[in-house]
């Protein structure tokens, strides 16, 4: 039956008892007031008139008013009659009281008025008896009917009471623990209404739409498997070591060539808590070191591991993986996956040439050395008088000689840069001597290009703590910068000043500037700002930083195009 059908006859029965149980009421009450109304208009006024009657009879001898009293009252029993046979004893008393009034000294008349009175009088009694038992009848007869559909009603109530709302609701609870179910992808989930009502049609929908979807679940679960076994294959097949993490730091997976390089198997690594591994693992706890540091640290060298017997160097790669997340409406972090790609041979290649190089610089320095050594002899007029052409070309060689013993100078600081050997030489010196030492190594070239210095240094400086042969190399080659960047005839201005723990050196020119794209790059090796045809070999201020970096400094440009630069460099104050 259904929802809609029960609620009407459930409800339309209980208001039906409701509308029968009042009719009732009236019509039963109704007829009690009518029963009562009869007795008293009936016969208890018959009763009166007939006590009247007798009254005034036996008034009748003394008193003359008593007959017209008598008469008075016959008429209004005679306009009262309503029993049966109350008739004919009313037109008995008529016809008697007919004769007392004709002869009222007639003796037998009185006697026979008395006998149709209490004849009457006994009729009426009679008939109020029947009439209060039939009332009473009445009475029982309503209060059993009332209480007959008073029950009725009551368990009609009842029945709605205890079984409509569980009939509503517990469809209703079933169907939103389905619902919830569903959501949560438990596709298997079905509703079991049996009854062909609303909520039997509701279950069929809501069964066929499961049905639909776990059919649509298990058939993508399959492609999805394969799809997942697939990218296991191919990780697994890959040459270089990955691992994956998921957001606790899980590892998810772990290909063979990282299962190598760590010395665990996989029931080690996979479903393991990297953390806890990272305790009794030196590569993991590198690996999650770094992860930890990742996007804030500047990018470091390669990691060295030692696997198989043998030294290998990897660059590490992280990626974080996001997810869209619908509910979360933003990017939701689910994994990061770690790839290491082994650069050993490249690295060996990078040794092999710092090594060439710095032999090569090394060798050639002894050579120039010569050179310069037999230019100065060719200089000395003892030794013999050079023409002015001979002059003009010693002074070229010896440009070139400087020259080269520079950039071979610069290639050894780079092979010490690179080998990760920068010897210092750290001890309290006087930041006025470095700079002296600086101007008098570019004061040839500064004459040369016509170019004057402008020098601002406060008397009293502190000392700093630096290596001071590499300082005065680094503040020699942002001169040297300044100068061959500059334009002829222009001046460099050249300040040191203390700033806080630090003595700041700085440099500036007003030469053509560095264009901004290219600032942050002109401290990476063998970087030159393209266009820009001066000779050089782009490892100047890549060394000037590791040097300065070394010593615990800071080495700054700021650079407005077509105005000028100015270098700083920031080293610790001895306070
Ligand atoms: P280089 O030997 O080429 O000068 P550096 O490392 O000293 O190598 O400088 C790198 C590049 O930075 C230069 O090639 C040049 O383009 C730019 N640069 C350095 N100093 C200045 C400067 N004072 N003014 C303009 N550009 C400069």
């Amino acid at each position: 039956m259904k929802i809609k059908s029960k609620l009407i006859a459930g409800l339309g029965s209980l208001f039906s008892l409701i509308i029968i149980l009042s009719i009732l009421g009236i019509f039963k009450i109704n007829s009690l007031a009518n029963a009562t109304e009869n007795i008293l208009v009936d016969n208890y006024y018959t009763l009166e008139y007939a006590r009247g009657m007798l009254k005034a009879l036996d008034e009748i001898p003394k008193e003359k008013e008593a007959m017209g009293v008598f008469e008075e009252y016959l008429s209004k029993q005679q306009n009262n009659i309503t029993e049966p046979g109350e008739t004919e004893l009313t037109a008995s008393l008529t016809s008697h009281f007919g004769q007392l009034k004709e002869d009222p000294s007639d003796s037998i008349a009185p006697f026979e008025i008395r006998d149709d009175l209490y004849h009457i009088m006994h009729l009426n009694m009679s008939a109020i008896q029947g009439k209060s038992i039939v009332a009473e009848e009445t009475a029982e007869d309503s209060i059993f009917w009332i209480l007959v559909t008073g029950v009725l009603s009551i368990i009609i109530a009842l029945l709605l009471l205890i079984k409509l709302p569980g009939n509503i609701a517990n469809p209703i609870i079933e169907l939103t623990e389905s619902i919830r179910q569903i959501a949560a992808k438990n596709y298997s989930q079905r509703v079991h209404f049996d009854e062909h009502n609303e909520f039997g049609e509701l279950a069929v929908s809501f069964n066929t739409m499961a049905r639909e979807l776990e059919e649509y679940n298990n058939s993508n679960l399959a492609k999805l498997m394969m799809a997942i076994k697939r990218m296991e294959a191919l990780i697994e097949k890959m040459n270089e070591p990955v691992f994956g993490l998921d957001e606790r730091r899980i590892i998810i997976f772990a290909n063979d060539a990282a299962r190598e390089i760590t010395g665990l198997g996989k029931g080690q690594l996979v479903g393991k808590n990297a953390e806890e591994l990272a305790v009794t693992n030196d590569l993991v706890r590198e690996l999650l070191q770094e992860l930890n540091e990742n996007n804030n640290k500047d990018k470091k060298g390669p990691l060295k591991i030692f696997a198989n017997g043998k030294e290998s160097y990897f660059e590490k790669e992280i990626l974080n993986i996001t997810l869209d997340s619908a509910r979360l409406q933003d990017k939701k972090l689910i994994s990061h996956v770690i790839l290491l790609r082994n650069v050993t041979s490249y690295k060996e290649l990078d040794f092999a040439k710092t090594n060439f190089i710095a032999t090569v610089s090394h060798e050639f320095k002894t050579p120039i050395s010569s050179i310069k050594m037999s230019l100065q002899l060719l200089d000395n007029e003892q030794i013999g008088i050079l023409n002015e052409e001979q002059k003009n070309l010693v002074s070229s060689i010896k440009d070139d000689a400087n020259r080269l013993l520079n950039i071979t100078g610069e290639l050894l600081n780079m092979t010490q840069v690179e080998s990760g050997n920068i010897q210092l030489n750290i001890m309290p010196a006087e930041p006025m001597d470095i700079l002296q030492y600086a101007l008098n190594a570019t004061k040839v070239q500064a004459e040369q290009k016509k170019v004057t210095f402008e020098t601002d240094c406060p008397k009293e400086l502190p000392k700093i703590l630096a290596d001071k042969e590499k300082t005065a190399w680094v503040l020699t080659n942002l001169l040297s910068n300044a100068i061959r960047y500059s334009y002829e005839k222009s001046t460099i201005f050249l300040s040191i000043v203390k700033s806080g723990e630090y003595v700041q050196f700085s440099v500036k020119d007003t030469g053509q500037g560095i264009a901004p794209q290219y600032q942050d790059k002109i401290f990476n090796r063998y970087f030159r700002v393209p266009g820009i045809h001066r000779e050089g070999t782009g490892l100047g201020l890549a060394i000037s930083k590791e040097f300065i970096e070394a010593q615990g400094g800071q080495i700054n440009v700021k650079s407005d195009f077509g105005a000028g630069s100015t270098f700083t460099i920031m080293l610790n104050a001895i306070l």
